[in-house]
């Protein structure tokens, strides 16, 4: 049987930097675990416009299709920031994911003990916590028609549609569910239900399609005002969180950054499930390209390695290496070590992006 496939799109600024660090770990788990992958790489941003004069080549929206999962890293940069906006380095992302299909994007807060102390809110609250926002990534009000900026009379007025259909609801509920399965088993569907018919449907099919397919699993709702509410006061209480496009974009950086530095964050973006049964993925980072300190040595790769673990436990199956991941970096962490973006406490030891890497390949040696 042919080894999985891997698509590396670097991106621009601290992107490659990041990526160099996954590719040891890739690296790394051939070497030592003998999970082999076949990786190929190619450009994405702001970089494929300097050479191809589009952020995302035919080409490489092809490879990207036959994969079994795409690592990005980052795109963007002041160089490019006066481009058109159809060839601006984020329409290559955009492409990806639209083209892709990748409809269900997953989010993890999770709060490494060690950085507990970097959130906002108390240690408590906030030690140990683990969950992950679904946010529904291709419809609803960022789509909808009709839109636009229209003139009534003397004024102007913004629209927006907000529009939903059973079968992207369904969808997206279904990808909660089955990583609930994987999880706790419990999710919390997140509208407004109270205020909008949108939201009454999203209920509707939410329940539906649980006591239809996923009755093993708990299921609650939640008015999404509400879930902001309760995700500061005890997120713990949370599993898996499933809502819509836009009330997911202002949850899930909300819940994010109950955990601390952008540096640390990764994400999925799933789609539907291909002939292998692996769902189109696309593994990345939350964070940009970081041009202020690109070029630096101060990147954190973190959030660039725990996007592979979570492509190890999403695409391949394989959950045990990704929490040896994991574990590693959360080993790293106890142990002292921060990039630029996690000192301020006393007694930790600054370390660069590679001696970071250095130190995680380090703490997965020692796992065996
Ligand atoms: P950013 O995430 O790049 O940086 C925000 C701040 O966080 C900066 O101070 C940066 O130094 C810091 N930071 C981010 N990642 C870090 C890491 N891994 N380690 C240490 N510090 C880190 O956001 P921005 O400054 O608003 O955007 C910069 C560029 O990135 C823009 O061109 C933007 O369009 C692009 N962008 C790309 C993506 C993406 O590729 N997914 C996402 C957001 C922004």
């Amino acid at each position: 049987m042919s080894n999985p496939s891997l698509l590396i799109l670097a991106g621009d600024g601290i992107g490659p930097e990041v990526m160099d660090e996954v590719k040891r770990i890739i690296k790394w788990f051939g070497d030592k675990r003998g999970l082999n992958f076949d990786v190929s790489e190619d450009l994405v941003g702001g970089c494929a416009y300097d050479k191809h004069g589009t952020p995302l080549h035919d080409d490489t929206m092809a490879k990207a299709q036959e994969v079994d999962a795409v690592l990005l890293g980052a795109v963007g940069g002041p160089k490019y920031d006066n481009l058109d906006f159809s060839v601006k380095p984020e329409r290559g992302l955009l492409r990806l994911r639209k083209e892709m299909d990748l409809f269900s994007n997953l989010r993890p807060a999770q709060c490494f003990d060690a950085l507990a102390d970097f959130s906002s809110l108390k240690k408590e609250v906030v030690a140990g916590l683990d969950i992950v926002i679904v946010r529904e990534l291709t419809s609803g009000i960022y789509f909808g028609e009709p839109r636009g900026i229209i003139k009534e009379g003397n004024e102007r007025v913004g629209i927006n549609t907000q529009r939903y259909t059973e079968s992207e609801i369904a969808r997206v509920a279904r990808s909660a569910f089955e990583l609930a399965r994987r999880r706790n088993n419990k999710v919390c569907s997140m509208e407004k239900a109270n205020v909008m018919e949108s939201g009454i449907l999203w209920r509707e099919v939410t329940q539906e399609i649980h006591d239809a397919e996923y009755p093993d699993v708990e299921l609650t709702h939640m008015y999404a005002d509400a879930g902001a509410m309760q995700l500061c006061r005890w997120p713990k209480q949370f599993d898996v969180i499933v809502t819509d496009n836009l009330f997911g974009d202002m949850l899930s950086d909300m819940a994010a950054m109950l955990t601390g530095s952008l540096g640390m964050l990764p994400s999925a973006s799933l789609g539907q499930p291909m002939d292998s049964g692996r769902p189109k993925a696309m593994y990345e980072p939350v964070h940009g390209s970081a041009p202020d300190i690109a070029g630096t040595g101060k990147a954190n790769p973190i959030a660039c390695i725990l996007s592979f673990a979570m492509a190890l436990r999403y695409s391949f199956d394989q959950g045990d290496e990704a929490t040896r991941i994991e574990d590693a970096i959360e080993k790293v962490l106890a142990d002292g070590l921060r990039t630029a973006d996690l000192l301020g406490e006393e007694g930790v030891t600054p370390v660069s992006t590679t001696e970071m890497g250095d130190a995680v390949l380090a703490a997965l040696d020692a796992s065996l």
